[in-house]
């Protein structure tokens, strides 16, 4: 993956502390990028161009699949598991 953006910094929900782009693009597992890289970045630029543009389709489509559900999904997935439980 190209490395730009090294100059946009934001502060980290995680870490509580400000870090580059950079930082985001290869902290995750096996140096790949932060789970929340989407949430966190879409509001300065085209975050999900550019990783579609710098990543493998693997890699991507592993971080679509680690991304944080929004809360509604979760709790319709979590309904739904305690349904099948019970019946
Ligand atoms: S993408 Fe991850 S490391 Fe980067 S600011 Fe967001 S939570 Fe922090």
């Amino acid at each position: 993956m190209k490395k730009i953006r090294n100059s946009m910094v934001r502060r980290c929900p995680r870490l509580g502390n400000p870090v580059p782009f950079n930082y985001c693009e290869f902290c995750g597992d096996e140096q790949q990028p932060c789970f929340k890289i989407l949430d966190c970045w879409w509001e300065h630029f085209d975050v999900m161009q550019y990783l579609k543009d710098n990543l493998t389709e693997d890699q991507f489509s592993r971080l679509m699949e680690a991304r944080p559900k929004p809360k509604v999904a979760s709790l319709i997935e979590l309904i739904e598991q305690a349904r099948k439980r019970n019946s």
